[in-house]
């Protein structure tokens, strides 16, 4: 069986660094928002190429708390794509705001910067762009819309830890970008963990407080906050993986040029593009019969996953919101796409018989 992930093989490398940060984190006594959550954010922010890392609980609070820091009007209007994973719409209602959906390119799987300037109301207040599945958004004439129009451009880098276009990083685009560090994102935690990374030096202080109950100094509070804090333990190992995730990117990256060169056209593949460095959280391909493709794999003993089978519009938590609009781009992708093992639990061996079995579908 070659699964579609499997957490336990790609954390293994990490279980003597983890086990001697352990014994010391034991010895030491200091659980939440200490030394080590503090050297991570340091870390992780330097890695990105950003000024300030704010540790949170997860990816969600970390989109949450980037849009309340924001301070926009209420009820404002945030640009987010229509086949986002929904944590990134949540966050907007979450803020009492208004998600207004934007078709991705159906190459890119991206938001499509042509759709934005239509949608754009007095009202706007922010585009949340998502890197989705690993590749970045073409910033470029997002940034050029959002500065024409006076928009914050927040991030959701939850999948895209390292991707760069540009040459520059996922992360260092917007005023604020939010991570999720899940434990199957590129760089997991063994739990929940989230950051925030900015340069923005009043909107750090806001964040500081806003995820330990709007508090600067012990029991004086400034802001109605939350309890949203990093664990030390989580970023202890968080420290351990960050030192192995470029090694990690890179064998995704070569798990996917083995699909690339290999898959049979009936594939449509994703694209790989000059001036992108993608780093495939997920490696998707589409096919019209996905779903007799999957059995197929399954019966072959080759896990899959979809991301996502239901659309954010058509999911009936926000279906009364969103009702009556109509996404035929991301209907058509969550109809068709099909992820396909690319983890650093998979060898080249692995992935050359996922080749060759799909190959004679
Ligand atoms: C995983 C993910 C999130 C949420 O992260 P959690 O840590 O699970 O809260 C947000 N946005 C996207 C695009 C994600 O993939």
């Amino acid at each position: 069986m070659i699964p579609y992930e499997n957490l336990a093989k790609v954390n293994e490398p990490f279980h003597q660094e983890f086990e001697n940060r352990f014994s010391r984190f034991l010895e030491k006594g200091w659980y939440i928002l200490g030394e080590e959550v503090q050297r991570f954010e340091q870390q992780f922010a330097d890695y990105i190429g950003v000024q300030y890392g704010i540790g949170v609980a997860n990816g969600l609070d970390a989109l949450v708390l980037s849009l309340t820091a924001l301070d926009l009007p209420e009820h404002s209007e945030v640009i987010v794509p229509s086949n986002t994973y929904i944590a990134s719409i949540l966050a907007i209602l979450r803020c009492g705001h208004i998600p207004v959906l934007v078709e991705p390119d159906i190459r890119t799987y991206n938001i499509d910067p042509a759709g934005i300037e239509a949608v754009i109301t007095p009202a706007t207040g922010a585009i949340l762009v998502v890197h989705l599945y690993g590749k970045c958004c073409d910033m470029d004439p997002i940034l050029n819309l959002a500065s024409k129009h006076g928009l914050a451009v927040v991030e959701d880098c939850a999948q895209s830890h390292g991707a760069r276009y540009k040459g520059r990083m996922a992360g260092t685009f917007g005023i604020l970008s939010a991570f999720s560090f899940y434990p199957s994102k590129n760089l997991g935690a063994l739990g929940d963990a989230g950051a925030v990374l900015t340069n923005n030096d009043p909107l750090k202080t806001e964040l500081q407080m806003l995820r330990n109950y709007g508090s600067q100094k012990k029991y004086y509070n400034e802001r109605i906050g939350y309890n949203s804090r990093l664990d030390e333990l989580q970023a202890i190992f968080l420290q351990v993986k960050l030192a192995g995730l470029e090694q990690i990117n890179r064998h995704k990256r070569k798990l996917a040029g083995l699909y690339l060169s290999q898959l049979k056209s009936d594939f449509i593949l994703p694209v790989a593009e000059e001036g992108y460095e993608d780093v495939y959280h997920i490696f998707n391909i589409r096919h019209p019969e996905r779903d007799r493709l999957r059995s197929y794999l399954l019966q072959n003993g080759i896990g899959t996953e979809i991301h996502y089978p239901v659309p954010p519009h058509r999911q009936n938590a926000l279906k009364d919101l969103l009702q009556g609009a109509e996404f035929p781009i991301s209907d058509q992708i969550h109809a068709t796409t099909l992820s396909l093992p690319v983890s650093c639990c998979h060898s080249e061996a692995d992935i050359e018989r996922v080749i060759a079995v799909l190959n004679a579908f």
